[in-house]
């Protein structure tokens, strides 16, 4: 019995012990590393204690959150962690080792001349891109297996694609096989096309003698569709343009050498420039095994992120929108189950929330506020509509639209567009998060955005047409007479 009172004499002690005057969330251990010429401490301060770094007083948010950016010298960088005032003296030390980036063969990035060879694509969704680099804004198409490809030249990890005489693209070489047996002086070539036309979409299929590397792209009027290596085209390229609605999503595919382009016009969902009837996904970030950023307060951002959402839908509930959220509770969903969920869903509208963090070397003092992001050039105004929604409404911090090629806003099936709400590991804007009136304001201009989106798409109903394309000269270039390019 005086045992037992004991241990919980002692473990309220040693909780009172290590409710300490200050947690420390990153670095997450004492010991640490990184390559990077800076790091920070982020953490909180019990009220009224002074927190010092290496000597130096620490400023802290009204919720005593706090955000230390630190220099870093090469090796090992000592830092002593002290709180004085109420609670007494409580110091820790904290290493933070720079390591020094060992100089690596610089890869050589260059152009290799080959001659011209024909590769065929082995991957379902290889992705044909416009420059030799593996990530960013530069996806021309997915191109589906057995697509024949014209290289004549290679960077890094990458084969030049030769699309047009004044055209290229790069393929992943893993993803293609040299074709020792193709017929290296023709391309494939064009057979028929058919247009199927209703009032929702318009269904364009065009027959080519296979698989061929093609692009779907949109301007502010137009729908273009180009398809190339096509023999009987001038300049080896195939061509259909279509009037574009002001509001649309589209898809397309190619299989068995015929390409199909659906083009959904959604201006018809429309009614009275209102969201009566419209699908909306509500995406909350991250969830289940998938923390986040983690903030000042040790608060997770995949909660915060649910938190939204769930305000988000709530705030719309009355607009008349049909909302489905990509989750509900702290389940782990994978990013391509959420691409699924919304097309499934036939949703018109994707909304991704997060709130960002940054890595070693960036300052969290200076990192605060509100970012949209998009991909598709169809969700610009959505993107910019949300970000003035928000600023409006919560006094963030307004640091633009922006564009990022993130796997969620990547589809055209509906306009997407992911949400960088505040920062997580900002100190100011910890107080904001952690705030219930901040999360509705923030769901408020967030639905707000997404009404003056649906009201600025006007009235006007526009038709999908295919546009005559005019005949073409035969003029293809072959292997053997690449000289008169
Ligand atoms: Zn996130």
């Amino acid at each position: 019995m005086k045992k037992g009172i004991f241990f919980v004499v002692l473990t309220l002690f040693l909780t009172a012990l290590s409710s300490y005057a200050y947690e420390i969330v990153y670095p997450k251990t004492v010991n640490s590393a990184t390559y990077a010429n800076a790091s920070f401490f982020i953490g909180s301060v019990k009220k009224n204690e002074v927190l010092k770094i290496n000597g130096q007083r620490v400023k802290t948010a009204s919720n005593g959150a706090f955000a230390h950016y630190v220099k870093l010298k090469d090796g090992k960088n000592y830092f002593q962690i002290s709180s004085e005032k109420l609670r007494g003296r409580f110091v820790r030390d904290y290493y933070i080792t720079k390591k020094v980036v060992q100089p690596t063969p610089k890869e050589d990035l260059g152009i290799i001349e080959e001659t011209e060879k024909v590769y065929t694509v082995v991957n379902e969704n290889s992705i044909l891109r416009s420059s030799p680099a593996d990530y960013g804004m530069n996806r021309i198409s997915l191109l589906p297996k057995d697509t024949y490809l014209l290289t004549d030249g290679r960077a890094g990890i990458f084969y030049r694609v030769k699309l047009s005489p004044n055209r290229y693209g790069w393929i992943k070489q893993s993803d293609v096989v040299y074709d020792e047996y193709a017929d290296e002086t023709s391309g494939g070539y064009f057979k028929n096309c058919s247009t199927y036309n209703t009032e929702e979409e318009v269904v364009y299929t065009a027959v080519f003698s296979k698989n061929l590397p093609y692009e779907v792209k949109t301007t502010a009027a137009k729908v273009v569709l180009n398809v190339f290596n096509v023999e009987n085209r001038q300049d080896g390229v195939y061509s259909a343009t279509f009037d574009k609605p002001e509001f649309i999503t589209y898809s397309s595919e190619m299989k068995d050498g015929a390409l199909t382009l659906k083009i959904k016009n959604k201006d018809k969902y429309i009614r009275d420039n209102k969201l009566r009837g419209i699908n909306i996904v509500i995406d909350a970030g991250h969830g289940g095994n998938e923390v986040g950023a983690i903030g000042c307060l040790g608060t997770k951002e995949k909660d915060v992120n649910l938190r939204v959402a769930k305000s988000l839908k709530n705030a719309m509930k009355s607009l008349g929108a049909n909302i489905e959220m990509t989750r509900t509770g702290d389940n782990t969903v994978g990013l391509y189950d959420r691409v699924k969920f919304a097309k499934e869903n036939d949703a018109l509208i994707f909304v991704s929330i997060h709130f960002n963090a940054i890595p070693d070397g960036s300052d969290p003092m200076k990192s605060r506020g509100t970012s949209v992001y998009y991909y598709n050039p169809e969700a610009k105004d959505l993107a910019q509509a949300v970000q003035n929604g928000i600023v409006r409404c919560t006094g963030t911090k307004d640091n633009g639209i922006k564009t990022a090629s993130f796997a969620v806003i990547r589809p055209t099936e509906y306009v997407g567009i992911l949400i960088e709400c505040a920062y997580m590991i900002n100190p100011e804007d910890s107080v904001l998060y952690t705030n219930s009136k901040f999360i509705e304001e923030l769901a408020e201009g967030i639905s707000e955005g997404i009404q003056q989106y649906i009201s600025n798409t006007g009235d006007v109903y526009t038709e999908i047409r295919p546009i005559e394309q005019k005949k073409r000269k035969f003029l293809w270039f072959t292997l053997k007479d690449k000289n008169n390019l």
